[in-house]
């Protein structure tokens, strides 16, 4: 064999590609020089298949050739995704695995090579296209739950429900760091902290390509997005610029990917925005330079939806498609997510090759690495899923994960007098708010639609606030209140009353808002309340920390998140102490408008007045419990380290209180001085604990000395990032132990 493999066909007269015994990287190789540059290019190509839904449509036969013939056979299309709310007529996961093993017969039937389609979908908190699936808090609610173990579970459950129906492609999870609440896509993010942040994509990533060998399918990949600086859009509105220096983009935007990597991420997307005055999907020092020289990734980049010529059409950085996609191609992006236009992608691809605006390294480059992803994930071998399996593995699988991450997320922000837990010998209770029974608002965006459930259309399973309530107290007069007159008058003889207060579904622009606070009518439901004398729980279902208003004094107050299917079973199970609440806020909560963005790693001024320092209402990592917990003084395994190093911090913690809980342990890192500006304490480890009254355990933490790096030089910094050397100190709750980077 030549150094790039064997060729030609094995023992049994296959070609040597097909063969499953032949390393990858041979298959690779041997595939590659069997095709021609229209097979290439078309391999570099993704389109939507928004027909599932119309005229195309046929789950249960054949697929129509006059729709699909152009993309599958002509355009050689090497993948197909379902934007949010493409979904088959029949939207079961039987359904969806008829259409997509229909598209995959097609494509094999009508291609000499017999290379199997890749279907990618968004499964950004379940399988969410999926009506049928159980749906997972959105990013945010994980944030809030500090617990990889679980990040893991969901990636796994998701996994397998995607993989059931065929699309063994995940557009998630999200690393972009939470900064902005006036951003609406600020509930896909899982924290303003790059540690916190990581490690959780991290987990949900192991979990979505964990493949433990059974089932049929092929595995799947995962998708590191959106790389990078997409969360910081300078006005809050989406794709609007960023502007981030980048010395904050080395040491905070992308370090939120690295756990991603290090896990193996087969995938990443390229951020649609521009940053510092680049389109990403035209900069080369983010898609190769940091993505994959620095950060390691050896996986396929695909663009965002149309990027490419957004070149064209939106930033006017080039002056025809060609041009522009020359320039995303050189800067590293392998994969056009190009929805509606593969025949005029793949000519203006082509037409590059043959004019030198791309080498034909570059084209092999590509394509072996989208092969490798097709090999890697099985689809030669297994490019059909089972139809009559499906509902099977999908139907009712992730209820009571999707109940623990609820529970898990909800951050008990007040009970000053201590109305919570209610008790379960309630006899009359009155639950208002516009979330109290409201499906769409309980799931966010990204659910079945993009922009979220539509108030009477198809929804996933769910337990809404006032079911749930229901069901955990049989004997009570639940009162659902649809007003506010109705609720003030139904609290009249109640026990206690619960506000559910949300906001509308939605993603991307339409989401967005110049006002992320409660509304003017949220807040007189909540003053009308409480003035009525009676116990008044506020529930937010949010996805993200509002400006409160006049709410912000309710003495008793839980933050749910975007909980999903399990929501209203989560909320009951706290109300009335079943649960005890856990999660603690992974985002800083502004007092005011004027606060945002805000992040708790915010630099030293030199203005000491109130409004300069870091002021939140509540600060990151904050959450109460119905117990207290203590921590000692934390103790370190070196007290001189390299700045290469490790560190493992041991620290005692105890239940100082009635009830059993569980409570995070978070380790910062405190540097009295550097010369180079840093926060007063950076987030680099955390571990959570389970505790029974008076139980004390010790618990440890292990972090990378490296995690400290800050980027080097003047103003104009463009170094690399290092640890100083000198004094910090581990900071657990208010002790420290100090030690020293030589
Ligand atoms: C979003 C991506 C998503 C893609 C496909 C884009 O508009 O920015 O996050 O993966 O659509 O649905």
């Amino acid at each position: 064999a030549s150094p790039s493999g064997p060729t030609g066909s094995d023992d049994y007269g296959r070609p040597i590609y097909l063969n499953p015994a032949i390393p990858t990287q041979y298959r690779v190789n041997d595939l590659l020089r069997r095709m021609t540059l229209a097979e290439k290019v078309g391999q570099m190509a993704q389109i939507r298949v928004g027909k599932l839904r119309g005229d195309c449509n046929n789950a249960n036969g054949p697929l129509v050739a006059s729709c699909e013939q152009q993309v599958l056979v002509d355009a050689h299309v090497g993948s197909i995704l379902s934007g949010g709310g493409d979904y088959p007529v029949d939207n079961t996961a039987k359904g969806w695995a008829q259409v997509t093993n229909g598209i995959q017969h097609y494509a094999l039937d009508n291609n000499r090579l017999k290379i199997p389609v890749l279907y990618g979908a968004d499964g950004v908190h379940g399988d969410n296209n999926l009506v049928t699936a159980t749906m997972f808090p959105q990013q945010i609610g994980v944030g809030a739950t500090w617990d990889t173990a679980l990040a893991e579970k969901m990636g796994e459950s998701t996994s397998a429900t995607m993989r059931a129906t065929g699309v063994f492609w995940d557009f998630a999870p999200v690393s972009d760091i939470s900064r902005d609440t006036r951003w609406g896509r600020y509930y896909e993010t899982l924290s303003e902290d790059p540690t916190l942040a990581g490690a959780l994509a991290g987990s949900l990533v192991k979990g979505l390509q964990s493949y433990n060998g059974k089932g049929a399918t092929a595995k799947l990949a995962a998708t590191a997005k959106h790389f990078a600086g997409y969360s910081a859009p300078i006005n809050g509105h989406d794709r609007v610029p960023a502007q981030i220096p980048v010395r904050e983009l080395q040491d905070v935007f992308l370090p939120a990917f690295q756990p991603q990597i290090d896990a193996g991420v087969l995938t990443a997307m390229a951020n649609s925005g521009a940053v510092n005055g680049i389109p990403v999907h035209a900069s080369k020092f983010m898609l190769t330079t940091e993505l994959r020289q620095r950060m390691g990734f050896s996986g396929v980049t695909v663009s965002d939806w149309s990027d490419m010529a957004s070149l064209v059409t939106k930033y006017h950085a080039a002056p025809d498609y060609p041009t522009a996609i020359a320039m995303s191609v050189n800067a590293g992006v392998d994969m056009a997510m190009e929805p509606s236009n593969a025949a005029g992608y793949t000519q203006a691809l082509t037409d590059d090759v043959h004019n030198g605006l791309i080498s034909q390294h570059r084209i092999d480059e590509a394509v072996s690495r989208i092969l490798k992803l097709k090999f890697d994930l099985g689809l030669f071998d297994k490019p059909f899923v089972d139809e009559n399996a499906a509902d099977g593995v999908v139907n009712g699988a992730g209820t009571d994960l999707a109940r623990q991450a609820a529970t898990e997320s909800t951050v008990l922000l007040r009970n000053d007098n201590k109305t919570l837990p209610l008790s379960t010998g309630v006899h009359k209770i009155v639950v208002a708010g516009d979330s109290a029974d409201n499906p769409a608002q309980q799931f966010g965006g990204w659910t079945v639609n993009w922009q979220g459930v539509t108030p009477g259309g198809p929804t996933p399973p769910v337990v809404t606030p006032v079911q749930g309530i229901k069901e955990a107290v049989p004997g009570a007069n639940v009162v659902a209140a649809a007003d506010q007159p109705t609720a003030v008058a139904q609290a009249a003889d109640a026990d206690a009353v619960v506000v559910v207060l949300g906001e509308k579904a939605g993603a991307e622009g339409p989401n967005d808002s110049e006002n992320p606070a409660l509304t003017a009518a949220q807040q007189s439901l909540v003053d009308s309340l409480k003035a009525t004398g009676k116990p008044v729980v506020v529930v937010l279902m949010t996805g993200r920390p509002l400006v409160l208003g006049s709410v912000a004094t309710a003495p008793t107050l839980l933050q749910t998140w975007l909980p999903g299917s399990e929501g209203g079973h989560a909320l009951a199970d706290i109300l009335f102490g079943k649960a005890n609440p856990s999660g603690k806020l992974a985002v800083s909560w502004p007092k005011t408008l004027g606060d945002i963005p805000m992040s708790y790693d915010q630099l030293p001024g030199t203005n000491g007045g109130p409004s300069s320092n870091y002021d939140p209402l509540f600060p990151f990592g904050f959450g109460l419990s119905y117990t207290t917990f203590s921590t000692a003084t934390p103790t370190v395994s070196a007290t001189t380290v390299r700045g290469d190093g490790k560190e493992t911090v041991s620290v005692a913690v105890t239940n100082t209180g009635a009830v059993a809980g569980s409570t995070v342990v978070p380790v910062y890192v405190h540097q009295p001085v550097s010369p180079v500006l840093v926060p007063d304490k950076r987030l680099v480890g955390f571990t959570r604990v389970d505790l029974k009254p008076g139980e004390t355990k010790t618990v440890q933490v292990t972090f990378n000395v490296s995690q400290l790096g800050v980027t080097t030089g003047d103003v104009d910094a463009a170094g690399r990032r290092e640890v100083e050397k000198g004094a910090y100190a581990v900071v657990v709750g208010t002790a420290q132990a100090p030690f020293t980077v030589r």
